[in-house]
């Protein structure tokens, strides 16, 4: 039995089934998903080593599908779409997708393109970190995968800007992160200005996960500098 674990998510029947047959031949394990919803599920549950994706999804697009899994994981993503556009290609490649490959496609093709992937994979073997789907540092837990806050098992509502910048500081917890590395990875530039709004953000954040009456400090500010979370 082939060790890899293949999610195929596809909605047309048809060629899910021709997916699944294919992998059968060389003995992969697999799970299927026809649509976004279930493949996000099935790759935090079954946490497969490889995920292969249709674009036109019932349900979501695809590239959204690429960015939720990105938030949490760094599995090997191949795309399997009717769309030929260059734009297509770069727009999924830019979201984190490994590989692409157009409809209709040989089944040749795609063994070979699985056994890339899996070779990429044994070299980053035990250079990787082990991707974690769900943070927790004292009462606050972050679930990468549904996009969701907890604090003491309350979910909180944080802006998009607001859950940005927590999941930055909880993927660097005990680490000081400057102004500008912040503003840069929020916005995409490091203006001035931006270290004011940084500011602002900062402090509702702040009072969303330290509401007053708590004694835990989650995250340090570092005058001049910059942010950091603590270890509680
Ligand atoms: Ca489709």
């Amino acid at each position: 039995m082939n060790k890899y674990m293949i999610l195929v998510v596809e909605d047309d029947a048809a060629v899910r089934n021709l997916i699944t047959t294919t992998l059968e031949t060389q003995e992969y394990k697999h799970l299927t998903a026809s649509t976004g919803k279930e493949a996000i599920t099935e790759s935090v549950s079954y946490k497969p080593d490889i995920v292969l994706l249709d674009l036109g999804l019932p349900d979501m697009d695809g590239i959204d599908v690429i960015r939720k899994i990105r938030t949490w994981s760094a599995m090997p993503i191949i795309v399997i779409s009717a769309r030929s556009d260059d734009t297509d290609k770069i727009d999924a490649l830019d979201a984190g997708a490994d590989d692409y490959l157009t409809k209709p496609f040989s089944v040749q093709e795609l063994l070979a393109r699985l056994r890339v992937t899996q070779r990429r994979l044994i070299a980053m073997q035990g250079l990787l970190p082990a991707q974690e789907s769900q943070f927790k540092n004292g009462e606050l837990t972050i679930d990468y995968a549904a996009g969701c806050v907890y604090l003491s098992g309350t979910e909180i509502h944080l802006t998009p800007i607001e859950y940005k910048l927590l999941c930055l500081l909880a993927k660097n917890i005990g680490k000081v992160l400057t102004h500008n590395y912040i503003t840069k990875e929020i916005w995409g530039c490091s203006w001035d200005s931006d270290v004011a709004s940084l500011r602002v953000f900062m402090a509702t954040l702040r009072k969303k996960i330290e509401p007053p009456g708590t004694s835990v400090q989650y995250i340090q500010t570092h005058i001049g500098i910059g942010y950091r979370m603590l270890k509680v």
